[in-house]
């Protein structure tokens, strides 16, 4: 079976595949000639993977699927959540993404002690966080949602060498003291958001569409 994966990412693409196993074979939209950025202009994790896989499969007219994904930090009320790609600002690299969550905990830290100095009774702020991957399949133009979540706390500074994006400010609870950049990319695949949710997706598929 032939799916179409919203991505021109590589990494994606190779976990993907693996994840789907033989009898899917994963195509991308540049196969299709689709080579302009797909909008996601939606308020949601959900609405934007929606859109984006309502969009390929309008322009290939064939089974898809996208991702979304968003970091959602407790301290910052959930942020950047779907501005996550974009939350230093528009062409910002991850440095700079990173860079503003490091400040911003550290802003609400010092308002917390600043509170606390002033016999203000204040809770310990939190550094919780957590990966959420949104997966839409498009099958015969119909859309299926699943989900994918990894819990884990923002570290103090970045580590690692490893990964992409967040990667390096992100302790998962299932490797503490240790960023997702400083673990390996199999230790990283088994954990992740959105290993969950293309597991998830690999098993509906198994069931609703067997190969
Ligand atoms: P996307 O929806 O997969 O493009 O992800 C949106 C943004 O989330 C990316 O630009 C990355 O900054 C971040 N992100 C997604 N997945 C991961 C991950 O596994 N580790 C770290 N950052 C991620």
């Amino acid at each position: 079976m032939k799916i179409v994966f919203a991505t021109g990412n590589k990494g994606k693409l190779r976990e993907a595949s693996e994840i789907l196993g033989e009898g899917y074979e994963l195509v991308t939209p540049a196969d299709f000639g689709i080579t302009e950025d797909i909008p996601e202009t939606g308020n949601t994790l959900k609405a934007n993977s929606l859109q984006k896989a309502q969009y390929l499969y309008e322009k290939c007219g064939c089974d898809c699927f996208a991702d979304d994904t968003g970091l959602e930090v407790d301290a910052l009320g959930g942020a950047p959540g779907v501005y996550t790609a974009r939350y230093a600002g528009e062409g910002k690299d991850f440095n700079a993404n990173m860079d503003k969550v490091l400040y911003e905990l550290d802003v609400v830290a010092s308002e917390a002690n600043m509170a606390a100095g002033m016999g203000l009774h204040v809770k310990k702020v939190s550094r919780r966080a957590r990966f959420k991957s949104v997966i839409t399949l498009m099958i015969d133009g119909k859309p299926h949602f699943f989900e994918g979540t990894l819990e884990g706390v923002i570290a103090h500074e970045k580590s690692g060498n490893g990964g992409f994006g967040y990667d390096p400010v992100f302790i998962a609870d299932e490797y503490p003291g240790q960023t997702l950049a400083d673990i390996s990319e199999e230790q990283k695949n088994e954990i992740s958001h959105r290993g969950k949710a293309l597991r998830a997706m690999a098993k509906w598929l198994s069931v609703n569409s067997p190969q």
